[in-house]
């Protein structure tokens, strides 16, 4: 509604669904008569497993613990789930600990469990977001989170940091797999289901019981809006854009009684989100009347002006209630324990943060709720990655396939035959994993450590052999005899957050061993199937002609099988289940068509929101055009490919903070006036990005002539742009190498 004519307020108005309670307030009220400002304080405060223990819980009385992505408390991945129990047994009994005063108020304990409880060698593993989104089976997001949250509370946490309700804009977004959708409806639809499927409904039995868990919904606000799809980046849109498309989630999330919310990296206009109190405080609590707390994320804080990983009142002012201080709590509790102390933070704001997280423990029945492993699902393990949980899972991966090709119908394949299982996806449960599982890159893995899992191959292999044929696994597509069908499963390997930032959307051009077993495959007179993993869709119109079906698997986690589901027929040559997939994301005509979203002016994809072929609707696709394009350089919006002329290379460059990380792009580049502007990312140390130069071998010269900052170092990463110049129109073949030492040693 307007606030005055032509000044309409774009935030909708929300009902908290939860009536003021009396007893619970007088009993909130009597515990903080008994509270001095530590233990205020304390409660306010979150630490990471890894660096805060039960003894710091007890003694400062520290309210919150979570275990980020790279906590493994019983060393790589933690096989034994006995080991988390015993984990929040102890922080849970610390936190009960009185003898050295204080007041008895439980820990809870925060964990991403965002595709399943993700950090548990043995849980179901969902198809990430991005997967979920095709299926756009809002019932089915309802029992994904009720199994999340019963896997989640076996091992004693009670929080799960999801649902991630971004809205992804730019697929260069190492991120963009944790949206529903790029399109807010979708997003809006799923938000809530999600809620009710972790937390419960409310008003219903069994809400927040010893079965649910709390949820935060995030990142608030705009995490899929910035520049350039730069993670932690600036959100640069009008206010109404930041509500209709980034702020969709939430009004329905808030409906359903989500309990908290948390705050996100990126800024808006300039301003971080942890610092934003017009966003936070105005608009959440007060316009959407969010009763809940809003957490910050990993040392947020930190990066709002004025501000340190080890203190910042100003997040508390603009209504954070519990910054995520992993291993700055202690700065953390002590910075604003003086700054309540001098007035800094208003006592009054102190005081509505700690009733925030009472309330939001009282309603989860924490006080009364015991240890963890006496609640109602602690230590009941056979319950991760239980039969019928993995049914859930299984139903979710078919529902997730997006079909894009099937020429000649070559899909459903029927039974009795020999097919050979290819690509180094195939029996490889790392990369249809993704990121966020066992580890925060969900690199590392290995086989042994997904004991309740199939593998794609897997599945195909059963399901050929019950159907009377057989399935071959050879992930170089070398085979002795030849096969009726070639399934090859190949795409992305995992990644999180901003170590998977790409400069475009190419497939990885500059290594084309996919696309060789492919044509090789073809050339054999096999017909060839494509299972595609991936985070996000991208330029690969090569590959997509290489295939005479290809389909979109996204990061498919536990259950390889329920790809077998759809591409196979069973022993009675009947379909087991068709397509049901759409797209959620567009799929780009070009490597440069990085905001092409569904809803926006001249919306010119490949395949657009919605697509998706089935069995009952096939459609012949013709020959896709095969030209990524021409690098011409970049400017603010990002690097810019020109099509249809001939000649050179360039190379771009993606380091992760590890070195190992890149993509070169063997790109024909003919540049009109002779310049060439290259971006690189690096996330890491500012030696990588100094260690990176440039020669070229052959008639012509690539000079280095400015390596510039485009974005000043902040946090972990920082984008380099690298402006160099052609002196001399290329002859013949051209070598451009980069010369950063063995590990990233690359060439076109
Ligand atoms: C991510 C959050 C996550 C948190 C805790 C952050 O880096 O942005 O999504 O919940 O880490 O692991």
């Amino acid at each position: 509604p307007a606030t005055e004519a032509g000044d309409a307020n774009p935030w909708p108005e929300v009902e908290w669904p939860f009536d003021a309670d009396p007893a619970l307030e007088a009993r909130i009220e009597a515990l903080m008569a008994r509270m001095t400002v530590e233990d205020k304080v304390g409660q306010l405060i979150q630490g990471d497993i890894g660096t805060i223990t039960p003894e710091d819980v007890r003694k400062y009385r520290i309210g919150s613990i979570l275990a980020g992505g790279n906590s493994d408390p019983g060393g790589k991945y933690n096989a034994d789930p006995a080991d988390w129990l015993a984990l929040s047994n102890a922080f849970y009994e610390a936190s009960m600990d009185t003898r050295d005063g204080g007041v008895a108020i439980p820990v809870i304990f925060g964990i991403d469990a965002v595709h399943g409880q993700s950090n548990i060698v043995g849980a179901t593993l969902f198809p990430h977001n991005i997967g979920l989104g095709a299926t756009r089976n809002v019932e089915l997001m309802r029992r994904i989170g009720r199994v999340t949250a019963v896997e989640t509370r076996v091992t004693g946490m009670e929080w799960a940091f999801a649902p991630t309700v971004a809205v992804p804009q730019d697929d260069r977004w190492g991120r963009s797999y944790e949206g529903y959708s790029e399109s807010p409806e979708v997003v809006a639809s799923f938000a809530p289901a999600v809620v009710e499927g972790l937390q419960g409904k409310v008003g219903a039995p069994g809400f927040l019981d010893g079965e649910h868990v709390i949820v935060s919904v995030k990142h608030f606000l705009g995490d899929g809006g910035t520049t350039h799809g730069k993670d932690q980046g600036d959100t640069a849109v009008s206010e109404v854009e930041l509500a209709r498309i980034h702020g969709a989630g939430y009004p329905p999330a808030i409906a359903a009684g989500a309990q908290s919310v948390m705050a996100s990296f990126n800024s808006f206009n300039g301003l971080k989100m942890h610092g934003n109190k017009h966003l936070l405080t105005d608009v959440l609590k007060g316009r959407m009347q969010f009763g809940g707390f809003v957490v910050g994320d990993w040392n947020g804080h930190g990066q709002v002006e004025g501000c340190s990983n080890e203190r910042c009142p100003a997040t508390f002012v603009a209504g954070l209630d519990m910054p995520m201080a992993p291993d700055s709590w202690k700065g953390m509790y002590e910075s604003t324990l003086a700054a309540a102390k001098s007035g800094e933070i208003p006592m009054s704001r102190i005081d509505d943060a700690v009733a925030r997280v009472l309330r939001v423990k009282m309603r989860l029945g924490l006080f009364e709720a015991g240890k963890p492993s006496a609640r109602p699902l602690g230590g009941k393990y056979e319950l991760l990655g239980s039969p019928e949980h993995r049914a859930v899972a299984r139903q979710a991966v078919r529902e997730s396939l997006v079909l894009l090709k099937n020429n000649g119908g070559i899909l459903p394949l029927a039974p009795g035959q020999t097919l050979l299982v290819a690509g180094d996806g195939a029996d490889n449960m790392t990369k249809q994993a993704g990121g966020w599982t066992l580890s925060w890159q969900g690199t590392g893995t290995t086989r042994a450590d997904f004991p309740n899992a199939t593998t794609i191959f897997e599945g195909i292999r059963d399901q050929a052999q019950a159907a009377g044929g057989q399935a071959v696994l050879s992930v170089d597509g070398h085979y002795e005899s030849k096969p009726d069908v070639a399934i090859v499963v190949f795409g992305e390997d995992p990644y999180a957050e901003f170590q998977g930032d790409i400069p475009n959307l190419l497939y990885r051009s500059g290594d084309t061993a996919d696309l060789e077993l492919l044509k090789r495959l073809k050339a054999d007179g096999i017909p060839v199937v494509s299972v595609f993993i991936s985070g996000r869709p991208l330029w690969m119109n090569r590959e997509i002609n290489a295939s005479d079906a290809f389909v979109a698997a996204w990061l498919p986690g536990s259950e390889g099988e329920g790809v077998a589901d759809v591409l196979l027929r069973d022993a009675a040559g009947q379909v087991q289940h068709d397509f049901k997939g759409t797209l959620s994301f567009s799929w780009p005509r070009t490597a440069d068509q990085y905001a092409n979203n569904v809803g926006q002016d001249g919306y010119d994809p490949l395949f657009a929101f919605g697509h998706g072929l089935t069995y009952a609707r096939p459609q012949e696709l013709a020959a896709l055009p095969e030209d990524p394009g021409v690098a011409l350089g970049s400017d603010a919006r990002g690097l810019w490919f020109a099509r249809g002329t001939p000649a050179l290379g360039v190379m771009q460059a993606f380091e992760g903070s590890d070195g190992t990380r890149q993509s070169i792009h063997d790109l024909p580049a003919a540049l009109p006036d002779g310049s060439l502007r290259m971006t690189s990312v690096d996330h890491g140390a500012q030696e990588d990005a100094r260690r990176i130069e440039w020669t070229a071998a052959g008639s012509w010269r690539l000079d280095l002539n400015t390596v510039s900052d485009i974005t000043p170092e902040s946090g972990e990463g920082r984008v380099l742009q690298l402006n160099a110049r052609l002196d001399k129109a290329p002859t013949g073949a051209a070598r451009v190498a980069i010369g950063c030492g063995e590990a990233c040693l690359g060439e076109v």
